[in-house]
């Protein structure tokens, strides 16, 4: 079941309260003051905290208001355990970000019912951040070849150049095109294509340093972003890259294809590339000069 904490400085109140959640099921750590709670708080990590206000010491406002401000430990939900029926107390305690408070003496049932509630919230609560997390990757990726996609490349080098400007370090960015695709889709068919497509994104993906960064920037069309990496190295890689192409094989059914591309290498710094717009836009002209050359090439800006 769950991990619960009870922070009270009466041995009689964590005996009553650690007797009734055992019987649930449930785990439970104890505290018998602010500075120990906090500590075990921060250590153990426990999905629930109920919390005495009066304490010695640290008194439970505080505890409360170190919960919540620490990023460790700010989404554990906290119970108040107070005996007192004054309504400004338990105002201020949920102000401070309490979720829920019990009176004592407490209610067996009572407690079982508002200790299981938060508990269930915090449970939602968390499946929501994890679907949350799932949408995000899954809207930053490209469904057919599993890369990240336009979106994220655009803000990824906005981000990354402004970073190679500060810290005066080399970026390259290199625009890849599949050649005659359009000519390969009307022979074998566009489900080969799309093929083609998967399969090259994954040989560059497997090609290229892991730490670099691979996009599909469109259609036929890839693009990578080199860290660290002049343009002469650049150049290499791509051109090893290219090669690499150039010799697999592709196989779709009782066919082995092949597949060449062009690419266009732009990197900062250069006198003319002061922004990352202008780093894609030169790495475009550079492939489109690769296509007018003759397709099959590198070529630098
Ligand atoms: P070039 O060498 O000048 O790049 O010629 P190309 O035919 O590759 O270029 P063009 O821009 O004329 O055509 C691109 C083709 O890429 C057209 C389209 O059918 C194909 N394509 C784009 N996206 C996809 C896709 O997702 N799957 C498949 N199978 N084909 C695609
Ligand atoms: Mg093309
Ligand atoms: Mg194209």
């Amino acid at each position: 079941m769950a991990r619960i904490l009870i922070i009270d400085d009466s041995k009689l109140i964590l005996h009553v309260a650690k007797t009734i959640l055992s019987k649930q099921g449930h785990q439970v750590l104890l505290a018998e003051d602010g500075k120990m709670g906090l500590q075990t708080a921060a250590t153990e990590h426990p999905d629930l905290i109920l919390l005495d206000l009066i304490l010695p010491g640290i008194d439970g406002y505080q505890v409360c208001q170190r919960i919540k401000t620490e990023t460790a430990t700010s989404d554990i939900p906290v119970i108040m355990l107070t005996s007192k029926s004054e309504p400004a107390d338990k105002v201020r305690g949920l102000e401070m970000g309490t979720s829920d408070y019990v009176t004592k003496p407490f209610d067996e049932g009572e407690l079982m019912a508002r200790v299981n509630i938060h508990l269930q919230i915090r449970e939602l609560h968390e499946t929501l951040k994890e679907k949350n997390r799932q949408l995000k990757e899954m809207a930053s990726r490209d469904g057919l070849t599993g890369l990240h996609n336009h979106r994220y490349f655009q803000e990824t080098i906005s981000k990354d150049f402004q970073r190679a400007v500060r810290y005066h370090e080399s970026l390259s960015c290199v625009m890849l095109d599949i050649d005659h695709f359009k000519k390969f889709n009307d022979n074998y068919g566009h489900q080969t294509g799309d093929m083609v497509l998967k399969v090259l994104g994954g040989l560059i993906r497997q090609l290229m340093r892991d730490s670099d960064l691979l996009a599909r920037y469109g259609g036929e069309e890839f693009v990578l972003l080199m860290y660290h990496t002049a343009s002469k190295e650049a150049f290499l890689i791509s051109e090893r890259l290219r090669k690499a192409v150039e010799q697999h094989k592709f196989q779709a059914d009782n066919l082995v294809l092949t597949v060449t591309v062009s690419m266009g290498v732009a990197s900062f710094p250069h006198p003319e590339i002061a922004d990352s717009k202008t780093l894609i836009e030169c790495a475009d002209k550079a492939l489109y000069w690769a296509k007018q050359e003759g397709r099959n090439r590198v070529v630098a800006f």
